[in-house]
């Protein structure tokens, strides 16, 4: 029988995660189905069960149910339980296990894909919302010489901070000194155009600018920091290597990236 996963989330429709699994289907030669289940937002966890007792073995989970996904998984990974928040679920026997892929597919895209390495170099974490939270650890595990974090409403920023013995510093914007490595800006500020008030002299020629927004256009932030003299990246690739983590929890394969990441940038550009 097909397996069946989906994603969830509210709105929905403009998911790219049911294209991204079936190229990785497609790709691995694997049996199953993914497809988009809008959730009431006050009917995640009925939505989650209706769908396990369909017999779906997994979902990804995404805006604005990965806190919920959180509370309602009965056991979670490590990386989930820094996160505080999941957005990969693995069904078995009644049980939901509670991942999170997010910050592992970052990691993949800038150390792999972009060929940044984060060993022993400074970085700069921009915002203190749930993606920024999620993407720590792994970036952690990836030992930095030094990871700031600067949010908005400073005192988010020492929370989190505060939560990660010492290995994350806050700082504020005013306070920030020198040149970072990697500066990756995960707020919402590219949504509205607007770019975080970092000092130019942040960036340098061998700064990586990572957005974790992507679109067709370069953002706010990446057309800043490239008239620094910075690289830039948006977040396409972290999209799809979160994809392909979430596939090698549920099936065991790891599929080929970059593929599917080519696709989805030419639809992209068309679009
Ligand atoms: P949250 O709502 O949890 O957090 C938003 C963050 O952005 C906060 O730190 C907030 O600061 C900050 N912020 C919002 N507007 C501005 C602004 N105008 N100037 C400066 N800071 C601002 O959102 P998420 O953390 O869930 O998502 C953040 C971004 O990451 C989104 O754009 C999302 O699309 C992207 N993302 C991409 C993924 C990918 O796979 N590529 C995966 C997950 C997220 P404050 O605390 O002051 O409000």
């Amino acid at each position: 029988m097909t397996d069946r996963y989906a994603v969830f989330g509210n709105p929905i429709a403009h998911s790219k995660s049911p294209e991204i699994h079936a190229r990785f289907a497609a790709q691995a030669g694997q049996d199953m189905q993914y497809e988009r289940l809008l959730a009431p937002l006050d009917g995640f966890a009925a939505s989650v069960h209706e769908f396990m007792r369909q017999g779906g073995k997994g979902a990804n989970v995404t805006v604005p149910f990965k806190l919920e996904a959180y509370a309602l998984a009965t056991s979670l990974t490590a990386r989930a339980e820094a996160a505080g928040a999941v957005n990969t679920l693995s069904f078995k026997d009644g049980t939901i296990l509670g991942d999170n892929t997010d910050g592992v597919g970052l990691v993949a895209d800038i150390v792999v894909n972009a060929g940044q390495a984060i060993a022993g170099r400074r970085v700069l974490l921009v915002g203190a919302g749930g993606a920024a939270r999620g993407v720590v650890l792994p970036i952690l595990d990836q030992h930095p010489a030094q990871l700031v974090v600067v949010n908005r409403t400073a005192p988010r920023a020492q929370e989190l901070a505060a939560q990660f013995d010492g290995r994350l510093m806050a700082s504020t914007f005013d306070d920030l000194q020198g040149e970072f490595d990697l500066v990756i800006n995960a707020t919402a500020a590219s949504l509205a155009g607007e770019v975080p008030p970092l000092a130019p002299a942040l960036f340098g020629s061998h700064t990586l600018a990572y957005d974790m927004m992507y679109g067709k256009e370069p953002t706010a932030f990446m057309r800043f920091a490239a008239q620094q003299g910075a690289a830039v990246r948006d977040g396409l690739g972290m999209l799809v290597e979160q994809a392909a983590e979430a596939f090698f929890v549920w099936r065991g394969v790891r599929p080929l990236t970059a593929p599917v990441y080519q696709a989805l940038r030419v639809q992209l550009q068309q679009q």
